[in-house]
């Protein structure tokens, strides 16, 4: 028995993380749509995405278990005598379980997290949307001011496509560049700071970066609301 083929396949378990994030991602952006479409947050459909999310996360959570519990314990049995081997996978399900107890709360994963505050935005956005279209009759400068909201990467200076948002200082980038940012600079074994002005964020990590739908969609919105006219 060896060790040498855990590694790969707990790298193809984490790329199936990768996957299952994008999905998840998914899920989110439908939702949205929904929510939009039916300007409430309240329908058995939303239900079921949710549903679908707090599956998702338990599965990633599952995940990250498993994989910290493998490394553990192979990390564990090299250091000790050859019989260890025996009890390898005792120690691997004993651990498994000891992470799973503490750590069960999918209400609290990032992306779930995040999917109930996209969706309360989004739900604000369509009420302050639908009073705009009101006041708009009355004051024409209100379209003016929707269409001047920043979508501006302050790193490539065009408007994002995919934007992320700063959790520590709030500001935002475009994903694609921020990422090839932060790669080139710590490639440097240099930090790589928030480049918008005035801030004092001087370490951005991309742990600290998440991707805002909302965000997304209203760049795409306004994007064909300035084609049309
Ligand atoms: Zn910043």
């Amino acid at each position: 028995m060896s060790l040498s083929s855990v590694q790969p396949a707990l790298s193809s378990l984490k790329t199936c993380q990768v996957d299952i994030g994008t999905g998840m991602d998914i899920v989110s952006d439908v939702a949205l749509d929904l929510v939009e479409a039916q300007g409430t947050d309240d329908s058995p459909s939303l239900r079921k995405l949710e549903q679908m999310m707090l599956e998702c996360a338990a599965l990633d959570r599952e995940i990250n278990c498993f994989v910290e519990s493998v490394e553990q314990t192979t990390a564990h049995v090299r250091r000790e005598p050859p019989q260890a081997m025996f009890s390898l996978l005792n120690s691997v399900k004993n651990r498994f379980a000891e992470l799973k107890d503490r750590d069960s709360d999918v209400q609290r994963h990032s992306k779930v997290v995040a999917f109930r505050d996209n969706i309360r935005k989004s739900l604000a956005q369509v009420n302050q949307s639908a009073a705009a279209h009101v006041e708009e009759e009355l004051d024409e400068d209100i379209a003016v001011t929707q269409s001047q909201t920043n979508f501006t990467c302050p790193l490539t200076q065009v408007e994002m496509v995919n934007p992320v948002r700063n959790k520590k200082c709030q500001h935002y980038y475009d994903q694609e560049a921020a990422l090839t940012m932060i790669k080139t600079r710590h490639n440097n074994k240099k930090k790589f700071r928030c480049p918008v002005v005035g801030c004092s964020n001087s370490d951005v990590k991309q742990s600290d970066l998440e991707l805002d739908l909302v965000m997304k969609r209203l760049i795409q919105t306004n994007k064909r609301q300035s084609g049309k006219s």
